[in-house]
């Protein structure tokens, strides 16, 4: 089955999160809120109407010819009217499932129904990565920056995936892109997936479109020396590895779909290894994208 393209429907997720529950129990709060989280956005990005974005013949050669990526972030195309439903959707959840940032969600729900808040402003100062804009604007809400980063990019990230989607059509006729960022974005991998023998697929951090790469090699460096490539496997989890790099002291956590228990469905895995980033964390090695999640 080819998951990239795949729609993934909300059986698959529910199921996922109720295995990975199952067998990480540590897991269960952060899933109470993350699991109905995932279902709002799959159904947002159903409803998500954006215009495709044109890319020239000329531009797309200049591109591959240089290896950059086909946009950069302020230019991904966002349905505000669908993130600011979803965003709304978001808050309710995070309040009913009892979340750490339930209280600042409930404030920021306020404050939006309120008209209080212009949310094309948000949405440019996230795909900006405009931090002071980002942290006056969460002082004006009166809740702190990460927690409002995090609900804004949540909110988008089904506008992401529909223009990542729509995007990748253009790839089919670039060079094959073995690069560690990503082909749409430019933005790092946030994970790596083993479809099957032989193969690794790479999972951008910030518009989650897949792309295929080498088998061996840090995605953050280039480095390719396998005696300065390590991987560790967690006791009892066969299914998850983590990759180590002594060029550049980074590390890519890993999914073998050969192996798991359940549908692979990026967003979930990110968060249900936590512990792994803990793990890689406690050998001296620093995650390859910034971990900035809401505690
Ligand atoms: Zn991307
Ligand atoms: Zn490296």
């Amino acid at each position: 089955m080819n998951q990239t393209t795949d729609p993934v429907t909300s059986e698959q997720i529910l199921k996922a999160v109720d295995t990975v529950k199952q067998e990480r129990p540590v897991y269960t709060k952060l899933l109470d809120f993350y699991g109905p989280l995932f279902l709002a956005q799959e159904a947002s990005t159903a409803r998500v109407r954006i215009d495709p974005i044109h890319l020239s013949d000329d531009l797309l050669s200049a591109k591959a010819e240089a290896q950059l990526p086909l946009i950069n972030l302020p230019e991904f195309v966002v349905d505000l009217e669908e993130a600011k439903t979803v965003l709304g959707e978001i808050c309710d959840i995070a309040v009913s499932a009892r979340s750490d940032i339930g209280d600042a969600a409930k404030t920021l729900k306020t404050r939006l129904e309120g008209g209080h808040i212009d949310i094309s402003v948000l949405v440019q100062s996230v795909l900006g990565d405009s931090d002071a804009q980002l942290r006056t604007a969460a002082a004006e809400i009166g809740i702190d920056a990460t927690v409002l980063s995090f609900i804004l990019y949540s909110s988008i990230r089904p506008s992401l995936s529909v223009c990542a989607a729509d995007l990748s059509r253009h790839l089919q006729q670039q060079p094959e892109w073995h690069q560690g960022y990503c082909p749409i974005c430019g933005s790092p991998p946030i994970l790596f997936v083993l479809p099957e023998e032989g193969r690794r697929r790479l999972v951008c951090s910030f518009c989650w479109h897949q792309w295929e790469v080498l088998r061996i090699g840090c995605p953050f460096c280039g480095n390719r020396d396998s005696g300065a490539l390590k991987y560790f496997i967690p006791d009892g989890e066969p299914a998850y590895r983590v990759n180590l790099c002594d060029g550049c002291q980074k590390y890519i956590k890993g999914i073998d779909a050969r192996e798991t228990s359940h549908f692979v469905y990026p967003p979930l895995e990110q968060i249900s290894s936590l512990h792994l980033d803990i793990k890689a964390a406690e050998q001296g090695y620093q995650s390859g994208i910034p971990m900035a999640l809401p505690e």
